[in-house]
Order: C-alpha cells, then structure tokens, then sequence
C-alpha cells in the first residue's frame, strides 16, 4: 500500500471533514471547515479508511 494523500481539488472546502473523527489514529485534521483536511504521516498506519469514505483520500 502505498502512502495516503489529500487531493485538494477533489475537496469542496466547504465543511467540516467527517474523516477528522473517523481516523483511528487521530492522523487527520483540518484548520477551518474552508480548507482540505491534512494528514500527519507520523501518527498515519496507511490503513485506507478515509480513502473508503471520501474521495478526496487517495493512496499513491
Ligand atoms: S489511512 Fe487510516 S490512519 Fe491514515 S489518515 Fe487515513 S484513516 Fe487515518
């Protein structure tokens, strides 16, 4: 698997981002409901949930 990014022009920017409360690690976050949620990779396991939930989350 390879590593999990934001594809910001798939991200409205205009809520705010469910997977925040759905990552197990507590990996995601976002500064406003107006910007793309970010992923700190020191806390990410690469397990795929938020590419399941939303399609701004892709692994490349
Ligand atoms: S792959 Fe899993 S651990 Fe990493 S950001 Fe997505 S939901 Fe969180």
């Amino acid at each position: 698997m390879g590593t999990i990014k934001v594809e910001e022009k798939f991200c409205p920017k205009n809520h705010s981002c469910p997977t925040v409360r759905m990552c197990p690690a507590g990996a995601i976050s976002q500064k406003s409901p107006y910007s793309a949620p970010e992923i700190d990779y020191s806390k990410c396991t690469n397990c795929g949930l938020c590419t399941q939930s939303c399609y701004a989350f892709v692994s490349k």
